[in-house]
């Protein structure tokens, strides 16, 4: 079923979804189950599985030269939809991603997610890979989510790449795509990037999910804006309990995002890494707790595979 289709059935009501990453190659498929099976009596209605594209990774040489080496780490994306649709009979749901895809790829990857039975995806741009400083597209790829979007719909419109293929078949996906309430790193302001936003819903995208953010403030203000600018589509907050002091750091550098000083406070003030979680736990079910009094239509949770914590927040919210 279409993720818009699991809104319109909760009739109001917030359902529990999350989100975990494939597992860094070598592991198999049971680490991917131990994440999802604890949340399992939540009912989500979707999973969404992320995905990691190639970096190129430089080894030195005894002799001292360096070796360029293409490596993909997190490889497995669809396999896990499929597997996670087999076993539990929810919805799975890929990302697909502008960067190192050429169009042919991602109409590929599309007919193989449509075989599979797979209604949604999540139409992504993608960051630079380390060796860049700004996104490169592949030389026959999309610059943008927004041209993505256009070639997911242009598939299930039965319009292909060849132009001359006949008697072709219609996808029918559901597209997520990503918001920033915080505003995207890259924009220069949070108005242009609610105008390309805009774009992405005009050229097919059904629904949007936020980037993590810990004041609600920012959520409900950017949903009054994206509401302004005409964009009637839900819009379903990502939601990641901080884990680590270490992420006092990581979070506002990878993901451009500030912390409140009170959350800021308590987690520099924990004793050990157990404390800082109940911090991020407590955190995190204050901020579902008031999204649902507000009739959100989803909480989306940034499980990383962990599930303990949204375990505790799943029991206290929902
Ligand atoms: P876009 O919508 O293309 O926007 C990128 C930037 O360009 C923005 O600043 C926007 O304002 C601007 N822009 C957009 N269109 C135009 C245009 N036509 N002209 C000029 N400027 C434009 N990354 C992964 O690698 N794998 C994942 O699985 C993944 N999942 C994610 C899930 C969510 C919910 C979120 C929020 C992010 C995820 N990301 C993932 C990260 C994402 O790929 C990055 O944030 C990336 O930098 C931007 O992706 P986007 O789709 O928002 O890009």
């Amino acid at each position: 079923m279409k993720v818009t289709e699991h809104i319109q059935n909760a009739q109001g009501k917030s359902l529990f979804s999350f989100e975990i990453l494939p597992p860094v190659k070598g592991q198999n498929i049971q680490s991917i189950f131990d994440g999802i099976d604890p949340l399992m009596e939540f009912d989500p209605p979707f999973i969404d599985v992320t995905y990691h594209r190639e970096e190129i990774e430089l080894k030195e040489l005894p002799n001292g030269l360096l070796e360029k080496k293409i490596v993909k780490k997190r490889p497995g994306t669809v396999g896990i939809c499929a597997a996670i649709q087999n076993k539990y009979q929810v919805d799975a749901i890929p990302h697909i991603l502008c960067g190192g895809f050429t169009k042919e790829d991602t109409e590929n990857f599309l007919i193989d997610i449509d075989f599979l039975g797979i209604q949604n995806v999540v139409a992504l741009r993608g960051d630079a890979i380390k060796s860049e400083i700004y996104f490169k597209p592949e030389r026959e790829g999309h610059h943008y989510a927004t041209e993505l979007v256009s070639q997911i719909s242009n598939l299930n419109n039965g319009i292909y790449l060849d132009a001359d293929l006949q008697n072709t078949s219609k996808t029918d996906f559901c597209i997520g795509v990503a918001g920033y309430p915080e505003k995207h790193m890259e924009a220069p302001s949070i108005d242009s990037d609610i105008y390309f936003l805009k774009q992405k819903i005009k050229n097919g995208a059904d629904y949007i999910i936020t980037q993590m953010f810990y004041d609600n403030q920012k959520y409900f203000d950017y949903v009054a804006k994206v509401r302004a600018a005409g964009i009637t589509v839900p819009i379903i907050p990502g939601l990641k309990p901080i884990a680590t002091k270490k992420q006092l750091n990581l979070i506002p550098h990878r993901f451009k995002v500030d912390l409140p000083d009170d959350l800021i406070m308590a987690v520099v003030k924990a004793k050990d890494n157990d404390a800082v979680k109940q911090i991020g736990i407590e955190w995190c079910i204050a901020q579902s707790k008031e999204l649902v009094k507000a009739g959100t239509p989803v909480l989306h949770y940034y499980s990383m595979g962990k599930a303990e914590n949204i375990k505790a927040i799943a029991q206290a919210v929902f």
